[in-house]
Order: C-alpha cells, then sequence, then structure tokens
C-alpha cells in the first residue's frame, strides 16, 4: 500500500514534511520524498494532503475491561488511539487470589464495573486479553493495589516480611507473563494503605527499563512532597518513574504544578529517568469515595457501609469534608440513578444536605458511584502541557460503566490537536504529535510503534489539523471527534471517516 500526498509527522516532534509513506504487510517499508510513487501504482491512499502521522499511544488509560465487554470500545480508536498503557492507578485486574473474586470485584475491581470470571494469575488475565481480542494494543501494568488485595486483602493492614514478599513474587510473575510495570493509586484503598518502604521494597523489583507509574499521594496541598515521594521510590528502587495525570486540585493549590515540575526536571538533572502525563481539560473524574476521608475504607468495603449508617462516623466526616460540594457532578452509578447531576442540585431534590446526600447516594449504589469533579486552573493545564517531558493520556474511566462520563474519554487526543495546538497555541503540532507517540513509547517500551519510519509497525491516523477536535462537552461527551480521516492498524484500515472496520485488530504487545 502507498500513501501518497501526505503530511507526515512522524513522531519524533520533526516539523512536518510533505511525503509517500509505503506499507507492505504489517509495516512500514519506506517513507519517500513527493512524487517517488509512479501516477499509475495500484493500492494508493491519496491523503488529500493531511497529516499522516503514528497511531497514538494513550499514556494512561483505564480500559483494561474493554477486551472482555461483549461491545466493541470505539472510545479510543476513533481518536487515532492504537495502544493503550492499562492497569493504571493501582487497579489491574490481575491477580486476583483464588477465592477472592467478589471482595476483589468490591475493592480494586470496583473502577471496572464487571465481575471478573475465569482468570486469576496475570498469565491467565493475559491469556483472556489475548482470546477476547481488543480494539487498540493493550500494554499491562499490574497495579499495587490489586497486589494488596490479592495477599492482604482490602483493609489497611500493615504486611508482614512473608506479605511483602508474597506481593514481590506476585509482581515477579505478571513482569514474567507480559506486564510493562507497576503502578500504585496512592490515593485508593487499598494502595493508599502502604508506606513508601513497601512500595519501594517492590519497586526494586522492576528491571531498570520497567517503569513505576504513580498516581501519586496527593494533588492538593501536599502536592511537592508526593512529587518527593515518587522521586525517591526511582532512586531507592532504580528504575523508571511516570507521575500520572499531573496536575494542582483546589484554587488554593494553583500554581503547585510549577515548583512540582521545577522538581521533577531537578530529578531528571540528577539522572533519574522521570516523566509525567496530562489529560487537557480542568475538570478530574474519580470515584465519589474519594470526596470523603480515606478512613472511610480503611476496613474495607462492606465496613464502610456500615460505616456510612453510622452517626458517630457521619459527625467525623462531616467535621473533615471538603465542603466545595458543588464542584461535584455524579458521572456514572450502578443504578444510573442521579447520572449528569451535581451534588447541590440533588441536596435539594431529596431535602438533605450536601453530605447526606453524598452518603445516601453511596449507599444506594453500595459504592459504585463515579465523579467528575471542576478542581484544576486552564492556567496549570497549559503550563504542564509546555513541559516536554509530559505525554497525552486520557485517564478514561473504563468502557461500559454508562452514564455521562467525563469527555476525556472520547476526546482527549483531538482536544489537544484542536484547542492547544491550533486555537491557543501552547504547542506546535508536531510536538503535540510527539508527546502522542515516540514519548510514550519511550516511557513504557511500547515495542515497533511511536514513531512513523522505516520498520516501524504501521499504525498510523490521517487527521486533519485544520478540522481535528472534539465538541463533546460534561454534560454530553459522547460524542465523535472531528478531523480523523482514517485510522490504520498493521497496514490496514480499521476506521474511515469515523465507521469501524468492525474486528478487533490490536494486540496485547509485550515490552520492547
Ligand atoms: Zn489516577
Amino acid at each position: 500500500m502507498k500513501i501518497i500526498n501526505a503530511l507526515i509527522v512522524d513522531g519524533t516532534g520533526a516539523q512536518p514534511r510533505s511525503g509517500e509513506v509505503i506499507v507492505e504487510g504489517e509495516s512500514i517499508t519506506a517513507v519517500e520524498p513527493p512524487g517517488t510513487v509512479p501516477p499509475d501504482a495500484a493500492d494508493v491512499i491519496d491523503a488529500g494532503g493531511r497529516v499522516v502521522c503514528p497511531g497514538f499511544i494513550d499514556a494512561h488509560s483505564h480500559a483494561d475491561n474493554a477486551p472482555v465487554l461483549a461491545e466493541d470500545d470505539l472510545s479510543k480508536i476513533s481518536q487515532g488511539v492504537t495502544t493503550e498503557i492499562v492497569g493504571n492507578c493501582g487497579s489491574s485486574l490481575a491477580p486476583i487470589r483464588a477465592g477472592d473474586d467478589a471482595s476483589f470485584a468490591q475493592g480494586p475491581g470496583r473502577l471496572f464495573g464487571i465481575e471478573p470470571g475465569g482468570w486469576h494469575s496475570s498469565a491467565e488475565w493475559f491469556a483472556a486479553i489475548d482470546a477476547a481480542g481488543s480494539v487498540t494494543n493493550v500494554c499491562p501494568l499490574v497495579g499495587h493495589g490489586t497486589l494488596r488485595q490479592a495477599v492482604i486483602g482490602p483493609t489497611a493492614a500493615v504486611p508482614t516480611e512473608d506479605d511483602l514478599a508474597a506481593m514481590g513474587d506476585l509482581l515477579d510473575e505478571a513482569l514474567a507473563a507480559g506486564a510493562f510495570g507497576l503502578s500504585t493509586g496512592l490515593i485508593y484503598p487499598p494502595g493508599r494503605y502502604a508506606d513508601t518502604a513497601e512500595v519501594i521494597a517492590l519497586a526494586r523489583r522492576l528491571p531498570a527499563d520497567r517503569v513505576y507509574a504513580s498516581h501519586i499521594r496527593n494533588e492538593s496541598a501536599g502536592l511537592l512532597d508526593a512529587i518527593d515521594e515518587a522521586v525517591r521510590i526511582g532512586r531507592e528502587a532504580g528504575c523508571r518513574v511516570q507521575v500520572s495525570h499531573l496536575k494542582a486540585a483546589g484554587r488554593a493549590n494553583w500554581g503547585l504544578v510549577e515548583p512540582a515540575l521545577e522538581r521533577l526536571d531537578a530529578a531528571r538533572a540528577s539522572g533519574l529517568p522521570v516523566t509525567q502525563d496530562q489529560y487537557p481539560y480542568i475538570a478530574s473524574s474519580t470515584g465519589l469515595t474519594s470526596s470523603l476521608s480515606g478512613w472511610l475504607l480503611d476496613a474495607g468495603p462492606a465496613e464502610a457501609l456500615r460505616r456510612l449508617r453510622d452517626p458517630d462516623a457521619l459527625e467525623r466526616l462531616r467535621a473533615e469534608a471538603d465542603p466545595n460540594y458543588d464542584r461535584i457532578m455524579i458521572s456514572s452509578t450502578r443504578s444510573h440513578a442521579y447520572e449528569g447531576r451535581r451534588i447541590p442540585e440533588l441536596a435539594d431534590e431529596l431535602g438533605l444536605d450536601p453530605l447526606q446526600t453524598v452518603v445516601r447516594i453511596l449507599l444506594e449504589e453500595e459504592l459504585h458511584v463515579t465523579t467528575v469533579l471542576f478542581t484544576m486552573s486552564e492556567d496549570d493545564v497549559a503550563t504542564v502541557l509546555r513541559s516536554p517531558y509530559t505525554a497525552i493520556g486520557s485517564d478514561g474511566l473504563p468502557p461500559g460503566l454508562g452514564g455521562t462520563p467525563h469527555p476525556r474519554l472520547y476526546g482527549t487526543f483531538p482536544r489537544v490537536l484542536g484547542e492547544y495546538v491550533r486555537r491557543r497555541k501552547i504547542i506546535d503540532l508536531a510536538e503535540a504529535v510527539r508527546r502522542m507517540t515516540s514519548l510514550p513509547a519511550a516511557i513504557f517500551g511500547v515495542p515497533g510503534r511511536g514513531t512513523l519510519a522505516r520498520g516501524a509497525v504501521a499504525d498510523l491516523v490521517c487527521l486533519d489539523p485544520d478540522v481535528v477536535d472534539h465538541e463533546g462537552s460534561y454534560s454530553d461527551p459522547d460524542v465523535p471527534p472531528v478531523g480523523i480521516g482514517w485510522v490504520m492498524q498493521r497496514g490496514r484500515v480499521v476506521i474511515k471517516d469515523g465507521v469501524w472496520g468492525g474486528s478487533r485488530h490490536g494486540l496485547r504487545l509485550t515490552p520492547a
């Protein structure tokens, strides 16, 4: 196949250049100047002067469950994403201890909204991905919260030496089976109950080229201490560090991303391979339980539900609660009640105060509630995007939860190109494409992808840089991107003008 009339953006950060791309089988075999392909050649795709670039790599996805859903998850491929790094924020779908499926599903597995079935070890889970197939390529991390659940359960218990060794053995098994690294979610139970030494002990098991990716312990007033902890873990464990979805949440903390980036720059200058990722929005999205004090879940989800009915516990939650309920929108619930609505509005309707409203919803939905939180500043989003070490990651919550998910699930990559490149000119097109391709490929060790060059796998996107955008909103997120012409995986066009070809052509990848 010959792609002619292309404006090639090769993913390295080099400026766009006109050219032709020759694809044979699954690989790029040549990148040529314009006019090389004879006019009468067969099997030609005319890019019409539009950009042709490497398929995007979503540096931070939670679509772990996509392969085992009956429905094809098109949320990422429609954006031009051909590879997703999953298993983030401490939550992966394996390993699960035999007999622990139900507790896992209510604990670290709650995020995914599915009942695990048929797998326990990482190798079994990876085999399940391979058997089910996937729309995008999948690069799995193993989650520390999942490891902790498998060995010591959902509580705040301190691991014994034996527990720590058992968690390490499960991590070794996951790495041997093809995991790309270890993730932590140090605000989420049960990962949040780990001290720094526990994480270092596990991260030491990582080979130097595998990544430790962290949803760090604090993204608000304690941001800088949390950055320091991530850097310390990388130094003492001798591994690469990825700070997930770097941000400063809460008006009082806006601007803290600047000293945070300075600390990351200093760590890099001293030799630590550390980078970060970001989604291009001022709202975040997570479980509603994260809006309440961390001790609520320290004895597991069943005890948390009991505590939510206990007047004394409620008084303690009230004393510690963040009063900014108007920043919380419910995005999905198990029953699909309350979706798309903000807490104060629901409180009025229910005749309750805001905390009572939160508690009512958590009890009714047995904690299965996700939210969108309006907490960041546009200036900070731009500051983080300007760092050349910021990769783009959607942080989209798992597909299939329904409701009104954060629009990042459907629009992260087109939005960077439309809003932050074309309209606001925060970074240029070639640099934005680099952050979506070769940078995450290098961070995570994604094999054969991330640059448009001879010998690379032909995962490609054709897009119109003057049009590409996502017009989804917080109230109406699930709209298709515009300006994505076609998406190719391994030499096969799988989406053309927004129409999906219908077969899962992604692969589970193993580290380069
Ligand atoms: Zn996270």
